[in-house]
């Protein structure tokens, strides 16, 4: 017998008839002799909705009314499914995510979890019930209801599943795994049978948005297995775990891009200590995210510095960037808001050499400039132009020989 902790997103909870197909799925899983905790997400497009309907009547809403409004998502999805489970005569239970003992911080629409105390879905398992815990929330200190930032149901039930020592954490979803890149552009992308949490957080965090980022944190902190597959078919997922030897064989398991960053770049800027820092402090202040920078030669005490960040972002940093200028003695700024990172992503890079090279050489075949390049252990990232985007993961992909037969 295994404790299994399945989540199931808002696509597969969408209607009445996708609620029927989970409870019939939660329902085998149970009978092939295992304990079972589902979480899951509002149904469909709820969450969006609700959010829509709020601005409708408050252009700010209050943080803590948002959430005490979104987690009603949530709650209609394990009520619905629990009735769906009873009417195949199956013993099962609902709970807020309070009810489920998940504590959280006071940071209302973006809350972390501090603690669970899982005594109640305990019980429940051990009188033989299905549990089904709402995703996405918890309660503060003051005992308010907050909710874990957009896409939360993942670190719920990866939480759920480190505090109950669950076996696996099931992520049910609409794709069928986590493939070598956006099967959308590439239709030779192949399904990966594993992947390390370090290789996911990088895909993730690139945009393949399969799972949250902070899930993927918590699951490699605390050794939980999770498994990424569809809800719609019964076929073997991704297994996403801790990083073993042999995955080093592999040098390139993925192809990522971002399209939605932007670029800037601050010309004739005085090459002394103080002034990166001083460009940056503005930034961060403005609570911009940067990502990949890049300094240029220096000629006859001055220099560039260009850096992306969100293309959301490109408007505010344009604000922050107005005072700057004058401040450290540039001459000016342009901006670039058709920009994508392009980024290949292996454990194995680690290992192997003349991967960057690899990477270059077959953009330049392909006559792909490229802007700017950052690099890590497990990572190598090239900013480019967005028209070239979609080529250019088509020819990483080819490159490094990701496809299937
Ligand atoms: N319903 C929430 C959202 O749409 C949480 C989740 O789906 O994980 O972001
Ligand atoms: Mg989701």
């Amino acid at each position: 017998m295994a404790l299994l902790v399945q989540k199931y997103g808002g696509s597969s909870v969408a209607d009445a008839e996708c609620m029927m197909r989970v409870a019939r799925r939660v329902h085998k899983t149970q009978q092939e002799g295992h304990e079972v905790v589902v979480v899951v997400s509002a149904m469909g497009k709820t969450t969006d909705n609700l959010i829509a309907l709020a601005k409708q009547v408050n252009a700010r809403p209050s943080d803590r009314e948002m959430d005490m409004l979104l987690s009603t998502g949530e709650q209609i999805s394990v009520a619905i499914l629990a009735m769906a489970l009873h009417s195949l005569g199956a013993d099962a239970v609902s709970m807020t995510g309070p009810q489920a003992g998940i504590a959280t911080d006071d940071a209302h629409t973006k809350a972390k979890i501090m603690a669970i105390t899982p005594d109640r879905v305990r019980e429940n398992l051990d009188a033989g019930r299905i549990v089904i815990v709402a995703g996405f929330q918890g309660i503060t200190p003051a005992f308010d209801i907050a909710t874990l930032g957009r896409g939360g149901s993942d670190t719920t039930a990866v939480a759920l599943a480190a505090v109950l020592k669950a076996d696996v954490c099931q992520i049910f979803t609409d794709v069928d795994g986590v493939y070598t890149t956006d099967p959308r552009i590439v239709p030779t992308a192949r399904k990966l049978d594993e992947i390390a949490y370090d290789e996911m957080l990088e895909m993730a965090s690139l945009g393949a948005k399969v799972l949250q980022s902070r899930s993927v944190e918590f699951a490699k902190k605390y050794g939980v297995v999770l498994e990424v597959l569809s809800s719609f078919e019964e076929t073997p997922g991704t297994i996403v775990r801790e990083e073993v030897k042999k995955m080093e064989d592999v040098v390139v398991r993925g192809v990522a891009a971002d399209k939605g960053q932007a670029k800037v770049t601050i010309q004739h800027v005085p090459d002394k200590p103080g002034v990166a820092a001083q460009v940056f402090r503005k930034i961060s202040a403005a609570r911009i995210n940067v990502d990949v920078i890049v300094q240029n030669v220096s000629e006859q005490g001055y220099t560039d510095i260009s850096f992306t960040v969100p293309q959301d972002d490109l408007q505010r940093s344009e604000t922050a960037m107005a005072g700057l200028l004058e401040e450290i003695g540039a001459k000016g700024v342009t901006y670039d808001p058709e920009v994508a990172k392009i980024s290949i992503v292996g454990v194995g890079m680690r290992t192997h050499t003349g991967i960057a090279e690899r990477m270059f050489g077959a953009l330049a075949d392909n006559s792909i400039n490229i802007d700017m390049i950052s690099t890590s252990e497990i990572k190598v990232s090239v900013v480019i132009k967005r028209s070239q985007a979609d080529d250019a993961v088509r020819v990483l992909h080819e490159a490094f020989e990701l496809s299937g037969e």
